[in-house]
């Protein structure tokens, strides 16, 4: 085991191989608020890349509504059970990592899903925590909650499904850290699928080997986001390149967010991967269950969010997501504009910080009808 630094767990920890960090690093920031579990992505990526036989249970994206939503099933509280306490020192994770948690001759804490678990991607959806009393939607506020998170391959720094992998098939790309599993060398011993924690590499019985999320890389080298991004209904995403945080800019979008903003936040941090998927927590969830799922973060990030309206520049970022099929690696505000830039500073393409807002007069005398506005 080599001794590596995790930023987002504020120390050192044990990982199978030495710290390499690729020249950049695709990262994402999904914004939980917005989306609407239409499930768009998710067919977006299936009738892309796995709608092949074998691929049946195979969802490389998947939204699932929380608490009680899994895909596969159980598949963060059984291992949350597993690692036992999950102290933070403040920003500092106290615990154990699942690489320095693993068992004697095994490299990760992990375990296997069967068959079954992956029979059921939508259960739990639109559950939500707690009993919908008869005649409680008379009466308000309802404190009864859900939300929807999606999900993909996190394109982890410390990658658990790279570490555990006996053949050496899974490998990050050190051009821009996207993780893939090469099919050839893969002999289906299915390490992969009990490491990672967020059970994103699957099984393919037909073919006998591992399969995953490549983050639509082809598009990636092209400056193109990928296809669930670019499909998002709900504009919840946004694709880029992330620093760690000594180098971030201010003009990156994901860094902005991530280090200087500090509202996007990764998916549970305290496994020890450095994921590189980062969420805007929902604002209307209990802090308590968003802390073990986002870190010691969530109410600082919460706080920011509900603030965006009177700060210009991350009301102006958060109008660019859905708004462009191109990567934006730069982003400006400039008075009432907020622009999406290439790398060199070309512009891509600007959107108004308020959109103008027109009032129809309800009686069209035109048409001799009367119309509804929506406020
Ligand atoms: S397409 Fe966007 S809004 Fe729809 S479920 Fe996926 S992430 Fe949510
Ligand atoms: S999310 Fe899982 S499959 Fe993806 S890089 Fe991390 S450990 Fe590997």
């Amino acid at each position: 085991m080599a001794r590596v630094y995790n930023w987002q767990i504020r120390r050192q920890m044990s990982y199978w191989y030495p710290e390499n960090r690729p020249q950049k690093q695709f990262a994402a920031v999904f914004d939980i608020n917005k989306c609407i579990a239409c499930q768009t992505c998710t067919l977006a990526c299936k009738t892309t890349w796995t709608s092949g036989k074998g691929q049946e249970y195979m969802l490389w994206n998947n939204v699932e509504s929380k608490p009680y939503g899994f895909y596969p099933l159980m598949w963060d509280s059984k291992l949350l059970g597993m690692l036992g306490p999950q102290a933070w020192n403040k920003e500092t994770f106290a615990g154990r990592t699942i690489f320095e948690a693993a068992p004697a001759g095994e490299r990760v804490l992990g375990w296997r899903p069967a068959e079954f678990d992956y029979a059921y991607p939508n259960v739990g959806e639109d559950d939500c925590a707690g009993t919908v009393e008869h005649g409680v939607s008379l009466h308000g506020p309802h404190m009864l909650w859900f939300y929807y998170l999606a999900r993909i391959c996190n394109h982890c720094t410390y990658p658990a499904c790279l570490a555990s992998c006996p053949r050496a098939s899974i490998y990050k790309r050190p051009e821009d850290g996207i993780v893939l599993l090469d099919q050839g060398r893969c002999r289906g011993y299915r390490e992969c699928t009990k490491a990672c924690p967020y059970k994103k590499v699957f099984f393919n019985p037909l073919t006998g080997t591992s399969e995953k999320c490549i983050a639509c890389y082809p598009k990636i080298e092209q400056g193109i986001q990928p296809q669930c991004f670019v499909n998002c209904i709900g504009k919840i995403r946004l694709a880029g390149w992330i620093s760690t945080p000594e180098k971030a800019r201010e003009d990156n979008p994901i860094d902005y967010l991530v280090h200087v903003k500090k509202v996007a936040l990764p998916l549970f941090p305290q496994f020890g991967l450095e994921p590189n998927v980062y969420y805007i927590p929902p604002v209307h969830a209990p802090a308590k269950f968003l802390q073990q799922m986002f870190g010691p973060g969530v109410q600082a990030a919460i706080d920011a969010y509900r603030s965006a309206a009177q700060d210009e520049k991350l009301a102006g970022l958060l109008g660019l997501f859905g708004s462009t099929e191109r990567v934006v690696p730069r982003f400006a505000q400039e008075k009432d504009w907020v622009t999406a830039r290439e790398e060199d500073g070309k512009e891509i393409l600007r959107v108004p910080l308020r959109e103008p807002i027109y009032i129809r007069e309800a009686f069209d005398k035109k048409y001799q009808v009367v119309r509804t506005n929506c406020p």
